[in-house]
């Protein structure tokens, strides 16, 4: 029997709580399958801080290097928010990545029926939404050089080479091939150098992928169109903080920031993680929503464990539990035919997962 190594990183905050819950339905579907899990903890964020006096230990690294993909809960709150920066838990986070080189941050939008009244577009605008933003995530305006500040100016520089461009390209372009085969690449291409080349080296790469049908859009626009029209999208290429800001608007339009799961790729290990942060307001009290998380695990078995058939039945598993009415608190007011709490929701859909034939 084949056994994934997977580092869990709990984090902080509602971490702990809703890793377990994620943890609860690997486990159960690993019953069905011909696979099994090892697990080994590491530390990061302000509780890595508290123990070692840094967000991003060696040996997190060391553990994270050496497993098969890691799952990751959430850092941060506000105990730690007035540490320097360096020392401070997204200071670890983003480390974290640079040092296993994920490069790729997807993120899917899925607008489930059952909730399409939790969104706060209307219903026919968000039913049946289903998009995928692939974000640059360790290049662009977030890492460029130079950087700095003095009393009266502040500055950054967004800078991208072809390298750059072509590596997260080819990912979107992969992964629209196992989708609607269409990818849309945000730009602001009318103003920024950086953008003509990110344009340029975009539709290069697209001549390799045929079946692909691409499209170009300035991200003002972009962020419009994401409200007008969500369903125009399969995949949406961008840079780091065109990313970082459109796909905190799509995950809007599912409803709940606590259903969204994502993948950093690229690497040889990658880090799957829920969208949202560790929510310091609810921790400890049992009523996070848990789906995220267990998303991001079903995303683990799809794009780093090659286990599509494990990933669909977790996905599926999800699906039911809603579609039966079960809510965490957050999705409460959406049809609730019961409100459950953190571990009842792990709980309900681990125990569908091992229900679910394949
Ligand atoms: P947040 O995502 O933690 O919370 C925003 C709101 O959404 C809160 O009201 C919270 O209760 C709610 N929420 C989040 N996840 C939920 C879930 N699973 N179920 C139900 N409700 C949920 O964002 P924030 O409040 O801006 O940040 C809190 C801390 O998290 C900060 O220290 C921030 O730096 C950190 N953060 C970490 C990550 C990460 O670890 N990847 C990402 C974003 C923010």
């Amino acid at each position: 029997m084949k056994t994934y190594k997977i580092a869990l990183i709990k984090g902080d905050g509602i971490g702990p709580e809703i890793i377990d819950e994620a943890v609860k339905v690997l486990d159960s579907v690993a019953s069905c399958y011909d696979f099994d899990f090892s697990y080994e903890e590491a530390l990061m964020g302000g509780c890595a801080y508290d123990i070692t006096g840094d967000p991003l230990p060696q040996e997190t690294i060391n553990i994270s290097l050496n497993s098969d993909a890691v799952l990751f809960g959430a850092i941060g709150g506000t105990k730690w928010d007035n540490l320097p920066r360096e020392k401070r838990p997204e200071s670890g986070l983003l480390r974290f990545r640079k040092e296993l080189g994920v490069y790729a941050n997807l993120r899917p939008a899925v607008v489930y029926d059952e909730l399409v009244n939790a969104s706060s577009l209307k219903p026919e605008i968000v039913r049946g939404v289903d998009l995928m933003v692939v974000r640059e995530l360790i290049g662009g305006i977030y890492f460029g050089e130079p950087k700095g500040r003095d009393e009266n100016r502040g500055w950054n520089t967004m800078v991208y080479t072809r390298p750059e461009i072509e590596r997260i390209a080819h990912q979107a372009f992969k992964i629209a091939m196992t989708r609607s085969k269409r990818v849309c690449s945000i730009d602001k291409a009318n103003v920024l150098d950086v953008s003509q080349l990110w344009r340029d080296v975009v539709t290069e790469v697209a001549k390799e992928y045929p079946e692909v049908e691409l499209s170009h859009m300035y991200v003002d626009n972009a962020a419009m169109q994401l409200i007008r029209d969500p369903k125009q999208f399969d995949v949406m290429l961008t840079g780091n903080i065109f990313g970082d800001i459109l796909s905190d608007e799509a995950s809007m339009l599912s409803g709940s920031i606590g259903l969204l799961p994502s993948a950093s790729v690229g690497a040889k290990i990658g880090v799957y993680e829920p969208i949202h942060g560790s929510a310091p307001d609810i921790a400890g009290q049992g009523i996070a929503n848990p789906i995220a998380t267990i998303a991001s695990a079903s995303m683990m078995l799809r794009y780093a464990l090659g286990e599509i058939s494990a990933a669909d039945k977790i996905d599926e598993a999800i699906k039911r539990a809603l579609s039966e009415g079960y809510r965490t608190r957050d999705l409460a007011q959406f049809d609730a035919k019961e409100v459950c709490s953190t571990s009842e929701m792990g709980s309900i859909i681990a125990n569908y997962v091992a229900k679910c034939k394949h």
